[in-house]
């Protein structure tokens, strides 16, 4: 059954074409600067790519040269009387209605919309996304892939603030986590490797955007990212926890605007503001020569990841698998390193060998007497928005 994923952002739309059930690409691109005279379209099969620069107007015209090209019979990407059977969107804010996948109608797309106020930067795009893919596929199933939906699990001691109860009861202000595709499809990898699901796991997502989960049972049952995505760890860009006075003296003591304190926070914080960097290859290799900026962001951020893992041991009475994806925890032998160092009480122990020379696939770190299992697992949340598609088509 052939499922196209999409991932339909502000000013870019990225796709995946695949084969389910077993998950074989048939391509995978994007289209990105749509709105500039200058966007790109490119695609990639197992034996050609297509790379072109051309005026994209809107989301509806990139999504068209999507369509086209994959019905372009010289790329040959559908077979005879094959079709697009499922389209399998990536929606960034579920709220608190959607704790599983969907099939969109009137009513989800109406609740996406208004969702909106919670994910003003996401939720348009995708809906939009949605809107055009039933013009271009009529034909196929639209299905809605929430981001929030896997933390639907937190238990209300861990997703409320302590802020007066009418914020909750009248506007749902509560933690709703995200990340949550790829924290749900990397629990579900490790519990197939182990062949039975972990009692006590904490899964690390380190991308631009870095969160933390702790999952019990296969569950999510807290997670660093809250109402929105700035909280927890720090990040690319963004500051992950600070104390909120802060921004009172921001705007109150020093003139910024709250729109101002928020690009701080968000796009020039985290590592960036630390360093200058934003990419952890040019922070290591910086570290690597011994500049103290970078030296200090990554002991930072390694301290910071190790006070969670220590919150979400305590709230699990202990810890059985720890799990590091995405790309600096797919790739950063460093951060790795750096994040289970002195951990031993833990019972955390990484083999350094082992660390600095991972195989493809799920890789276990651990050293032989290390008490907690260390894997690193690849995250493909592209893989999981089908796979959540395909079932739901059934
Ligand atoms: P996104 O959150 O945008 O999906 P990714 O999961 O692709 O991001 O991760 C991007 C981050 O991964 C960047 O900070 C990049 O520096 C880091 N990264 C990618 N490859 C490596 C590598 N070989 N070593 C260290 N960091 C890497």
């Amino acid at each position: 059954m052939l499922i196209l994923v999409l991932n339909s952002g502000s000013s870019s739309i990225k796709f995946q074409l695949l084969d389910m059930p077993s998950g074989e690409l048939r391509c995978s691109g994007l289209v990105e600067r749509i709105g500039s005279p200058n966007a790109r379209f490119y695609l990639k099969t197992k034996d050609a790519e297509v790379d072109i620069k051309k005026g994209l107007a809107d989301h509806k015209k990139g999504l068209a040269v999507i369509a086209d090209s994959l019905m372009d019979p010289k790329l040959d990407l559908l077979q005879a009387g094959e079709q697009i059977r499922g389209v399998g969107h990536r929606v960034v804010h579920g709220g608190k209605v959607y704790s599983a996948t969907v099939r969109v109608n009137k009513a989800v797309k109406d609740k996406i919309k208004e969702l909106a106020s919670l994910a003003p930067l996401h939720n348009p795009n995708n809906l939009l996304g949605i809107v055009v893919s039933e013009e271009l596929f009529p034909e196929a199933t639209q299905v809605a892939v929430f981001d929030t939906a896997f933390h639907q699990s937190i238990p209300e001691k861990a997703h409320r603030y302590a802020i007066p109860n009418s914020f909750y009861d009248k506007y749902g202000v509560r933690v709703y986590g995200f990340h949550g595709t790829s924290h749900k499809y990397v629990s579900e990898q490790v519990a197939e490797y182990l062949g039975k699901i972990p009692s006590r796991m904490i899964t690390i997502h380190l991308g631009n955007g870095c969160s933390i989960t702790a999952v019990k049972d296969g569950k999510s049952i807290d997670h660093s990212l809250g109402f929105g995505p700035s909280n927890g760890l720090i990040m690319g860009t963004r500051s992950g926890d600070i104390d909120h006075s802060l921004i009172f003296y921001l705007i109150e003591e020093l003139g910024y605007s709250a729109k101002e304190v928020n690009q701080i926070l968000v796009g020039e914080s985290g590592m960036y503001g630390l360093t200058g960097f934003k990419d952890l290859r040019d922070i290591q290799k910086a570290a690597a020569k011994g500049d103290r900026k970078s030296l200090l962001a990554l002991d930072m951020m390694n301290y910071r990841i190790q006070k969670f893992i220590g919150a979400y041991a305590a709230i699990m009475n202990g810890l059985d698998v720890l799990v590091f994806t995405a790309g600096i925890g797919e790739n950063s032998a460093l951060v790795r390193e750096g994040v289970c160092r002195n951990m031993d009480y833990l019972g955390i122990k990484i083999d350094p060998d082992r660390n600095q020379n991972p195989q493809r696939g799920i890789w276990e770190l651990q050293s032989d007497d290390s008490r907690i299992k260390i894997l690193i697992v690849p995250t493909n949340e592209e893989l999981e928005i089908a796979r959540q598609t395909y079932r739901l088509l059934q």
